[in-house]
Order: C-alpha cells, then structure tokens, then sequence
C-alpha cells in the first residue's frame, strides 16, 4: 500500500490521493477477502524486501524513482522499521531546506527533488518548453545540457538521501530502481557515482546497483510476506 497506514489500517495520509484519507483499509480488505487472514505493507518496504532477497543481500537500502521516491530498508533480512511501527518513508528524507515544495507540503524532501515528475519540471525549465519523459530520456542520452542537467540534480538529491540513510543503518548494498530510474539508461551508474563522491575518510558508502526485479518488486515482496507466515511483516486480521 502507497498509503501511509495506520497500526489499525486506516489511511492517514496519501498526498497524491487524498480522497483516501481516513479508508478502514483493513475492514476494506477483510470485505474483500473475508475468508482470508489479511495483511498489507508499504509497497517500497515490500519492495526492498523482496530486492534483498532477490540479491541474498540481508542488508540493504532501496529507492524505487517514480512517480514519486519510494524507498524501504531491510537489515538482518527484515523490513525497518517494521510496519507495526509504519513505513519507510525514504522519500520524505529531506535533502534540501530550500528546495522544491514536496506533496507532503515539506520543501525539499528528496522525492521532490528527484523523483520523475520533478525531474521532468527541472528538464522543462531549463528547455523552456515541456518534456516529456522520452524526451529526456533521449536528450539524456545524447547529451542535451538540459536533459543531463535535470538528470544530474535528480541525482545529487537522491546519493544525498541514500548516504543520508546509510550512515544511519549501514546498509551492504544500496539499490535504485522503480520505473523512472530504470527507464533511463545511465541513470544509477550516475547515482552511484555522486555517492561515492560523498564518502567520508575511511567510510565509504555501500555500493550502488540497480534493482533487479523491476517493476513488481512490491508484488514479489508481497508474496514474500504472506509465504514467510509473516512473521514481523504487516498486520494481520482475522
Ligand atoms: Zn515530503
């Protein structure tokens, strides 16, 4: 679930779909599926679940670049902080004390600052007409100073949310995918270089690799956390 939900499975906020605020999703679901045990997560934690299972990496950090920055930490092949304490909220580390106003109405969270459409805004500014996303993936790719350009600031914000994050949980390996990222080839070897760029002395952050599921990594995640009898993951109803 996108949404951020609350331990009794309401809705508390969704930026993008507000009309979903204060949904009962787990009575939603229990209608659905009343025969069933129900449980849900955030949809990158499930996300970087399955990424680290899918890299037999127990320890990792996930962003997913899309629509919006979705993002998910598992360590020791567990979910953080686990959703009876909620999401991951990645995309909402802020990068930027004066940047782009953000959904969530913050400035400068990294999903402001990085995520498809904002990128998209940056490349159409400083192009001086719209763009759309194969455009700048085309411009990216020949090098037009304003596609590479908006891509690059993309790129600052989210090695800045992944150091950020890493120096908190000391991931093994930090993963981007999700649709926008991946649609643009080039795009993680340029994250992962900006976050090298940012290691300390003695310190360097966990390498950068390119997620290796796709674009149903939530789903593989999902089917993880109801096969595992799940064991800490998601809330569960009868
Ligand atoms: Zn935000």
């Amino acid at each position: 679930m996108p949404a951020t939900v609350d331990g009794d499975g309401r809705v508390t906020a969704w930026p993008t779909r507000p009309h979903w605020t204060g949904l009962d999703l787990a009575a939603a679901l229990r209608g659905v599926f009343p025969a069933a045990e129900v449980c849900w997560a955030d949809d990158a934690d499930l996300a970087a679940l399955a990424e680290a299972r899918a890299a037999d990496c127990a320890d990792l950090v996930y962003a997913g670049v899309g629509t919006g920055v979705g993002g998910g930490i598992v360590l020791e092949g567990r979910m953080l902080p686990g959703p009876r304490r909620g999401s991951c909220e990645l995309g909402h580390v802020i990068v930027d004390r004066n940047g782009a106003r953000c959904d969530c109405g913050r400035r400068g969270c990294v999903q402001a600052e990085a995520s498809g459409p904002a990128t998209l805004r940056r490349a159409a500014t400083a192009r001086g007409a719209q763009v759309t996303f194969e455009e700048l993936r085309d411009g990216f790719a020949e090098g037009a100073a304003w596609a590479v350009g908006a891509v690059d600031a993309g790129c600052d914000a989210l090695a800045a949310a992944l150091v950020g994050v890493a120096e908190l949980v000391r991931p093994t390996a930090l993963v981007v995918g999700g649709g926008f990222a991946m649609g643009i080839p080039g795009y993680v070897e340029r994250v992962a270089a900006r976050t090298a760029g940012l290691a300390r002395p003695g310190h360097p952050p966990a390498p950068v690799r390119p997620a290796l599921l796709g674009g149903r990594s939530s789903l593989y995640g999902a089917v993880l956390a109801a096969r595992d009898g799940l064991g800490g993951v998601g809330q569960r109803h009868r």
